[in-house]
């Protein structure tokens, strides 16, 4: 398994006290439906998680991976924007008035994302895929 971003597909278990504080999910690459795979995610290795109970299926996660075991991950993006407001720890806003922004719509990704865009033709793109974003979009 290597670093990326991943989709849920599955929410496998919530750890508690008998199996550590952990969630298990059933990831897919971004790129890629047929390679599911199930992962167990610490929460120490979340970075922007408020709660794991808000994780669904269809999120988009980004995942660090060093040998087979997730050393870091976060929520990147969300098909529901209110699920992904609830999910995430708000991050820094930038200082630039244009990217105000908690979370953007990228209809490439078919997501919400949480993740300061990149800069794409004068403009800005989705943080995911680079698609350049429309005004409209954000939220
Ligand atoms: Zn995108």
């Amino acid at each position: 398994m290597e670093s990326g971003v991943y989709i849920i597909t599955e929410m496998v278990h919530f750890g508690g006290f008998f199996q550590g504080d952990t969630v298990g999910l059933s990831v897919r690459p971004l790129d890629d439906p047929e390679s599911v795979r199930t992962v167990t995610i610490d929460d120490g290795a979340w970075e922007n998680l408020r709660d794991k109970h808000d994780l669904a299926p269809g999120m988009a996660l980004e995942l660090e991976v060093s040998h087979d075991e997730v050393t870091a991950a976060s929520v990147l993006g969300s098909p529901d924007l209110e699920a992904l407001r609830r999910a995430i720890v708000e991050r820094d806003i930038s200082p630039s008035p244009n990217l105000r922004a908690i979370a953007y719509r990228c209809n490439a990704c078919g997501l919400w994302i949480a993740r300061e865009p990149v800069a794409s033709d004068g403009g800005y793109g989705c943080a995911i895929c680079g698609n350049p974003l429309s005004a409209a979009g954000r939220a």
